[in-house]
C-alpha cells in the first residue's frame, strides 16, 4: 500500500539534502501510514508531523531522516531513545541494525506503541519512565537521540554516552529548539555541531521542562 506515496517523499528526502542510502533504504521499507491514526493514513506520506493523540505528535519525515543521518548508527551498536511517541523513529533505527532502546513517559502511548512494535516483528526494548534520566543498566550507548524538545542537554545522557559515541538532540525553547549533535571525545569533553529552527514537543522530567 502507498509504495508510490512513499516514493514520492524518497524524493522529497533527497532534495532536501538525504543522502545517506541506507537511511532512504530504511524510509523505503517502513510503512510510515501505520504508525499514525487511521483517519490520517492518506497524510502519512506529505513531509509533515502528525498528531498520534495525547497531545502528541509523529515527527515530519525530513526531522527523522536528519537525525538518523546524524546519528548514523552502524549495525549492531546500542542507541537509545527518548521519546518512543509513535515508535516510527524507534523503528527506522532498527531497520538500520542498531540495537534500539526507547523510552516513553506516557503509558498510553508507550503501551499502544509496544504493541506495534509486536505485531511488526520488532525487537525493541521499550521503558516507560523519564528519559532524562537515562537508561542505566544498558548503558554506554554508541547513539542517544533525543525526539523532544529541553531547555539543556540532560547530564545522565551525556555519561551514558560511550567515547566516540554520538547524541542528537533538540536544545533551546518550549515552540522552536536547534539540533545539537555531540561527539563524546573523552568523560567530559565533547565536540558539537548545531542546526538550526527544529520544532518538537517539550521534553518533560527532572532534567527537562517542568510539566
Ligand atoms: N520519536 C517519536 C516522536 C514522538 S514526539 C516518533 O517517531 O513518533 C516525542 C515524545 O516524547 C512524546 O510521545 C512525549 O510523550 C515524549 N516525551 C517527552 N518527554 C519525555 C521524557 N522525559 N521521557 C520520555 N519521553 C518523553
Amino acid at each position: 500500500m502507498f509504495e508510490n506515496e512513499r516514493e514520492e517523499l524518497i524524493q522529497i528526502l533527497k532534495t532536501r539534502g538525504i543522502r545517506n542510502e541506507s537511511v532512504l533504504a530504511a524510509f523505503r521499507k517502513v510503512e510510515r501510514h501505520l504508525f499514525v491514526p487511521e483517519i490520517m493514513r492518506f497524510n502519512a506520506y506529505k513531509d509533515v508531523a502528525l498528531p498520534i493523540g495525547q497531545g502528541q505528535t509523529i515527527s515530519q519525515p525530513y526531522t527523522v531522516a536528519y537525525m538518523t543521518e546524524a546519528l548514523n548508527p552502524q549495525p549492531g551498536q546500542k542507541v537509545l531513545e527518548i521519546g518512543t511517541g509513535s515508535g516510527f523513529q524507534a523503528v527506522i533505527l532498527s531497520e538500520l541494525g542498531a540495537r534500539v532502546f526507547t523510552i516513553e513517559r506516557q503509558f498510553d502511548l508507550y503501551n499502544q506503541t509496544l504493541k506495534l512494535f509486536d505485531k511488526l516483528g520488532y525487537k525493541i526494548a521499550a521503558r516507560c519512565s523519564d528519559g532524562t534520566i537515562g537508561w542505566t543498566e544498558f548503558a554506554p550507548y554508541d547513539g542517544i537521540i533525543v525526539t523532544a524538545g529541553g531547555p539543556t542537554i540532560p547530564e545522565n545522557l551525556k555519561k551514558q554516552l560511550s567515547i566516540g559515541g554520538k547524541m542528537v538532540i533538540p536544545v533551546g525553547g518550549k515552540t522552536t529548539q536547534t539540533m545539537k549533535i555531540l561527539t563524546k571525545i573523552s568523560e567530559d569533553k565533547f565536540e558539537t555541531r548545531e542546526a538550526p529552527y527544529f520544532a518538537f514537543v517539550p521534553l518533560i522530567g527532572k532534567e527537562g521542562w517542568k510539566e
